[in-house]
């Protein structure tokens, strides 16, 4: 079982069960829930339950995690009824990451533009 946490992670405390949130699929490896300022209809944050700090680290310390993170994201969306939608591992501040324990974004039920901006 994942056992690795970070002190003052936001996502480590959702993980926890410490900060309520709206969960959409727990696995022993994920959790997924809903974005608090959803960009999407859908729009789901999947997350390891090792903290690592991105997605870069996580599929570094253990590739497979990355794979899991995937196939989880696409039950969701299943779960959710999007045949279309985006997958987005935002890496670094100046992609637009603002929380830094590794999280898949499932988006969908709009139009998805395209380039994202
Ligand atoms: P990032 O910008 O790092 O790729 O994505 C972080 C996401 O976490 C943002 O879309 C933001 O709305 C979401 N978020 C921030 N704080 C919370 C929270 O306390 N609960 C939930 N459910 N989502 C959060
Ligand atoms: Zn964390």
């Amino acid at each position: 079982m994942p056992t690795e946490t970070a002190e003052d992670c936001l996502f480590c405390k959702i993980v926890a069960g410490e900060i309520p949130g709206d969960l959409v699929l727990t696995t022993d490896h994920v959790v997924a829930f809903r974005d608090v300022n959803p960009a999407a209809p859908t729009h789901v944050l999947v997350v390891p339950r090792d903290h690592r700090p991105n997605a870069a680290a996580t599929a570094a310390a253990d590739p497979e995690a990355i794979g899991r993170l995937v196939a989880a994201a696409v039950e969701v969306a299943g779960r959710e009824g999007l045949t279309d939608y985006r997958l987005v591992l935002n890496t670094g501040a100046g992609a637009g990451q603002s929380v830094f324990h590794t999280h898949l974004h499932v988006l969908g039920g709009r139009e998805m533009g395209w380039p994202p901006g």
